[in-house]
């Protein structure tokens, strides 16, 4: 069984990482440095309560399936590879803003997670600052979810590929842009890349199933709009602080606004959702709006350094796109949106899963 996998982001690496481990004979195709968009910009919240849009049971049973699904597969990259990818079960502080269609979907949470034998608690200013003493004075009611976990997405990145690195039976080409999908007589029989690998050499990559992980730029493959739901870039701008020593001890959400510490001293702080396009642009009105929401959460953050600033395009869809296509030989998975890292491995096995029921 040979697979071409189109994009080597976290949904593409693990993809592919699991399709060998099974036995296929894995083509990975990205036309830059694996891992360079939107999944090394992201903060890496492993949890089922902060990076979600709406309190459907389903995906928040999935998101917690995901979120367990971690601790796990990170010992097993970690055995590989020798790479420690930032995991930690550091809980997940949610503080409680005035909007009352945020405190009553946060309230459902909870109480959707409790109902599910999770540990998840709505408490109040006191208890939150005794969790993390470095909120603010004006902090009140928060959701609590103390099993969620973070990852550090560069290094976890930097683990799969150094995994996918020590495979006999997996290609990583970057470099390889991929131009259009190889459709004969109906079914997917591989990919067509922009230039050859190199002079003398075919563009065509054959493959028994072809997987799309090109995130934010899957739908503009051509030759499957009628077949894909459209996928469009969501930009997500990102500031980065350092404390010496380090403070903060717990993620905390307020609204859009989030601060992650890393434990090392750097405190990642997000982030926006901006349909504008592929636009690659930090705005001096997102820096302003990130630094006002963590610092009126976080006072003592004022007195961090500002180390970097990045953005990254989340590729939204309605809902993720896993699973077969209407065309034989073709498989998406693609539109994780806010939640590609957390869904990675779980997507993984069922693409794995699918491809391998099928053949
Ligand atoms: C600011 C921000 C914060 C986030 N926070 C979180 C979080 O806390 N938790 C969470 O779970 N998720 C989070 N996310 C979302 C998460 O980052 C994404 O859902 C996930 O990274 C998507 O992975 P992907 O592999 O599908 O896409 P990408 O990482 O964008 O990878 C797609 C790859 O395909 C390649 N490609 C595209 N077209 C082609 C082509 N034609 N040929 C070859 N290669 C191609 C690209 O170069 C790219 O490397 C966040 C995202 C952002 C931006």
């Amino acid at each position: 069984m040979r697979v071409a996998v189109i994009g080597a982001g976290v949904i593409g690496c693990a993809t592919a990482l699991e399709l060998a481990k099974r036995g296929a004979e894995v083509v990975l195709l990205e036309r830059a440095v694996p891992g360079s968009e939107a999944s090394s910009a992201a903060a890496g919240m492993l949890g089922a309560g902060a990076e979600i849009d709406e309190d459907d049971p389903e995906q928040i049973e999935r998101l917690v399936r995901a979120r367990d699904a971690y601790g796990p597969w990170i010992e097993e990259l970690r055995g590989e590879t020798g790479i420690d990818v930032g995991y930690r079960v550091s809980g997940i502080l949610i503080v409680m803003t005035g909007d009352p269609v945020e405190r009553e979907r946060l309230t459902r949470i909870v109480a959707l997670q409790r109902a599910r034998g999770q540990r998840a608690e709505l408490i109040d200013g006191v208890q939150a600052r005794s969790i993390e003493p470095e909120l603010s004075a004006d902090v009140g009611a928060c959701a609590y979810f103390p099993d969620d976990s973070q990852v550090d997405p560069p290094a976890l990145l930097r683990a799969l590929v150094a995994s996918l690195a020590k495979k006999r039976n997996v290609s990583l080409r970057s470099g390889a842009v991929v131009e259009r999908m190889l459709l004969e007589g109906g079914r997917c029989t591989g990919v067509a890349l922009a230039a050859p690998p190199a002079a003398g050499q075919s563009n065509v990559v054959q493959a028994d199933a072809t997987v799309l992980a090109a995130g934010s730029w899957s739908s503009l493959l051509p030759g499957i709009e009628k077949e894909l739901a459209p996928v469009r870039p969501a930009r997500g701008q990102v500031v980065q602080l350092e404390e010496r020593p380090p403070r903060l001890a717990t993620p905390i959400v307020r609204g859009p606004a989030y601060a992650i510490p890393r434990g090392d001293g750097r405190v990642y702080c997000g982030s926006t959702v901006e349909f504008v396009g592929y636009r690659r642009e930090i705005t001096a009105g997102a820096v302003r709006d990130i630094l006002d929401g963590t610092i009126r959460t976080i006072p003592s953050l004022a007195e961090a350094s500002l180390s970097s600033t990045w953005m990254g395009f989340r590729p939204h869809a309605e809902r993720p796109l896993v699973g077969r296509s209407s065309i034989p030989g073709l498989f998406w998975a693609t539109g994780h949106y806010r939640s590609g890292i957390v869904l990675a491995k779980i997507t993984a096995d069922d693409i794995a899963q699918s491809i391998f029921a099928s053949s």
